[in-house]
């Protein structure tokens, strides 16, 4: 591993790998679990410690793949799961960590997320999530897919991160979101950096951009990202050339030209955009 992998600094000082790894639709199929797991494993190995899953994938089943992954070296993995929001009232919020703890073969969580708003008020949630902090089950919290008003709500709090749809042909947040994100110092965790590795990873300013450093698209779509300061990617892979094309993606710096023409093939916002979700 480079010393130079990207990283960022959460509220608290915690740093934490700017380049992590995903677990969406992993532990759905229990015969694909071993080569989840490997693929997780592997992505450690190349630096990618930083593991993001929450209780609705697989219901449950990805939180057990990670288990798998990350036993034996949980100290190397910076850990995120999210309570669903039917889940986050006082007493949800406490019951589902612990069934999340239970899979995850841990005694604790490094960021625990509410997934998105829902009905509950998001003060009781925050007050779950504090009264989980003390006891030592979660070490930070923070929220899914909030936008600038829903964040206002959290002012003055301790939320350590938002994790938004974030990525080329998502790149709304950078009016608005992200500015506000950065002006507390709290990261941004880009979900979908690939756009599920699909039709954006053909469009030819990335494959032209990808031939100039001798790559694929998929790690410059990742570089991208790892060029905007406080954001955290989370591309979720099993097939191994997969995970080694996104952990490249730390050694790649992008220059001004490739930029620009990334710009070209994938506008930045000129006005505000509802926050986009999956
Ligand atoms: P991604 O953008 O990470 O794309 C994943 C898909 O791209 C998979 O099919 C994968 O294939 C493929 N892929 C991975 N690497 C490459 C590569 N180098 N080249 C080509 N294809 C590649 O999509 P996700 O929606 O999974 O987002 C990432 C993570 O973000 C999720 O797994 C989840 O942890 C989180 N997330 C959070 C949400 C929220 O509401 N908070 C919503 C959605 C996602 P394969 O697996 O076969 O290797």
């Amino acid at each position: 591993m480079s010393a130079a992998r990207p990283s960022v600094r959460l509220p608290d000082g915690t740093v934490v790998p700017a380049l992590g790894q995903g677990t969406w639709h992993m532990g759905e199929d229990r015969r694909q679990a071993a080569a989840e797991a490997a693929a997780l494993r592997l992505g450690l190995d190349l630096g990618m410690s930083l593991i993001d899953t929450a209780e609705m994938y697989g219901s449950g089943g990805a939180e057990r793949v990670v288990a798998e992954a990350i036993a034996g070296r949980r100290d190397e993995v910076f850990l995120v799961s999210k309570v669903m929001p039917q889940n986050a009232s006082r007493a949800g919020t406490k019951a589902a960590c612990e069934r999340s703890l239970k899979r995850l073969g841990t005694d604790r969580i490094d960021l625990y997320l509410l997934h998105w708003p829902g009905a509950v008020p998001v003060a009781e949630t925050v007050a779950a999530f504090e009264a989980l902090r003390a006891e030592g089950k979660i070490r930070l919290w923070g929220v899914s897919n909030f936008d600038v008003e829903e964040m206002a709500a959290l002012e003055g709090t301790d939320c350590a991160s938002n994790q938004v749809l974030y990525n080329l042909e998502e790149r709304g947040i950078e009016f608005d979101l992200l500015p506000w994100c950065a002006a507390r110092r709290m990261p941004v965790m880009a979900y979908t950096p690939l756009g599920q590795g699909g039709r954006m990873l053909r469009a030819k300013a990335l494959a032209q951009v990808a031939a100039r450093h001798g790559v694929g698209p998929a790690t410059v779509a990742l570089a991208f990202l790892l060029g905007r300061p406080g954001v955290i990617s989370i591309p979720k892979a099993v097939r191994e050339e997969h995970v080694r094309a996104n952990a490249a993606a730390a050694e790649i710096n992008l220059s001004r030209l490739d930029r620009d023409e990334l710009d070209a093939a994938f506008p930045p916002p000129k006005k505000k955009k509802r926050l986009a979700m999956l």
